[in-house]
């Protein structure tokens, strides 16, 4: 069976009034720029969801690029059946046996938008219903607790239906909650971060430190697919490529010690507010997730964060590993993530870096670096930028 409509269903209940007009509008925009592809698509907007005639595209071509857009809490094909009796229930007949799985109970709900139809609501629940479980066997009625739903609307010129409900990627339409700058390393958690930010309805750029020669082409290569994937989910990003190995290699001559990594950490995130503001950008997301390193306890997180005024967002900090790993599968980070190529932060790594530093002694030790403000200056300057673009295969980028 192929449908030829599908319900889209846009979240966030709560919105009302303008700040509604304005999600749906943005959701709207995303839904007609992930159907690029599909220009004989039909859109019937309505109150909290939107009707697309399939106009000869395949569903499963088209769910694919749905589950990209932000603010769609769920999807379901739908099946067009003209206005009679008999068509309906041979309709939702098929569509029950066509299930992937067949189930012990159901109930139909029908709506009748168009009061000419000879029949009510009620009185089809039953027509449709029994004419599906005189020809299930093992099929029973649950109205409650029904393991499926098959919705029919009677509307004006035709009848609709649908069975499947698919859940959508949820949160809110892109650009929506403003703009935000993106820490992303090689690893496996910011990718992830960027996503929930993005899901969260902000707009990211993203912004990598290498320190070239002891970081390699390749880990840079490897950052820059990572924001290709993560650019499918938005139109395209811009990432700030940072030199870093002047700064790096430059604390470390005058310290090894064990707040090495509390105070190339802060040096990162001054030069990514600095960054931040330049492009009039309003937070910094970070993949930090608590207790995950030794930069990452509280102490450690207190000591570095406050190093910044704009507010740093971090998504994963109260989640586990494994439920990071099940979204960077989910959004297609995770295999880039696990290639080997090393990041910047594991270089001149101390051997017990400190899970409780003392901010005043790391102000201290700064304040006697008096290169530093200078070279943060300087990597700021020398910052490269490129344009992400996604394309199924592979990233179109051009340099600024
Ligand atoms: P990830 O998997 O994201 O690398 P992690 O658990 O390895 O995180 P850290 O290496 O301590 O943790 O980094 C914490 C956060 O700092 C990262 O999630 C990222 O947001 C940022 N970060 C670390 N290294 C870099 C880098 N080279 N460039 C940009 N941001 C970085
Ligand atoms: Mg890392």
């Amino acid at each position: 069976m192929k449908p030829d409509c599908m319900i889209l269903r846009l979240g966030e209940l709560t919105l009302k009034g303008r700040n509604r007009r304005r999600f749906e509008k943005s959701v709207m925009s995303q839904i007609r720029h992930v159907f690029a592809a599909f220009p004989d698509l039909r859109y019937i907007p309505e109150y909290g969801r939107v009707y697309v005639e399939l106009g000869g595209a395949s569903f499963v071509e088209a769910s694919a690029a749905l589950q990209k857009v932000f603010g769609l809490t769920s999807f379901s094909p739908a099946y067009h059946a003209p206005l009679e009796l008999e068509a309906i229930q041979e309709l939702a007949l098929q569509m029950m046996k066509a299930l992937p799985k067949q189930p012990a109970t159901f109930k139909v709900s029908v709506r009748r938008v168009n009061k000419s139809f000879p029949y009510d609501s009620q009185k089809m629940n039953v027509l449709v219903g029994g004419y599906v479980l005189q020809a299930c066997p093992g099929l029973t009625v649950d109205v409650h607790h029904p393991e499926v739903e098959l919705r029919v609307e009677l509307r004006e010129e035709r009848a609709l239906l649908y069975v499947e409900v698919i859940e959508g990627a949820g949160g809110f339409p892109l650009g929506t909650n403003g703009k935000a700058l993106l820490m992303l390393s090689g690893g496996i958690d910011s990718p992830v971060a960027g996503w929930l930010a993005m899901r969260k309805g902000l707009e990211l750029e993203a912004i990598h430190f290498h320190s070239y020669p002891y970081t390699s082409e390749r880990a840079k290569e490897k950052v820059i697919e990572l924001a290709r994937q993560l650019s499918g989910y938005t139109h395209s990003m811009k990432l700030h490529l940072v030199p870093f190995t002047d700064v790096q290699t430059s604390i470390h001559r005058v310290y090894q010690d064990n707040l090495l990594v509390t105070l190339i950490r802060r040096a990162m995130y001054r030069i990514a507010e600095k960054v931040a503001e330049r492009e009039g950008l309003d937070a910094i997301v970070t993949g930090e997730s608590l207790g995950q390193v030794a930069s990452q306890t509280l102490s450690s997180l207190n000591v570095i964060g406050r190093v910044v005024s704009l507010p740093t967002l971090q998504p994963l900090i109260m989640m586990d590993k494994q439920e990071i790993i099940r979204i960077a599968e989910k959004i297609g980070t995770f295999p880039i993530s696990i290639l080997p190529y090393e990041d910047c932060c594991s270089l001149f790594l101390p051997p017990s870096p400190s899970t409780n530093p003392n901010l005043r002694v790391v102000e201290k030790l700064e304040h006697s670096m008096d290169f530093l403000p200078e070279l943060i200056e300087q990597a700021v300057r020398q910052t490269e930028t490129i344009q992400i673009m996604f394309s199924e295969n592979k990233a179109t980028q051009h340099l600024f």
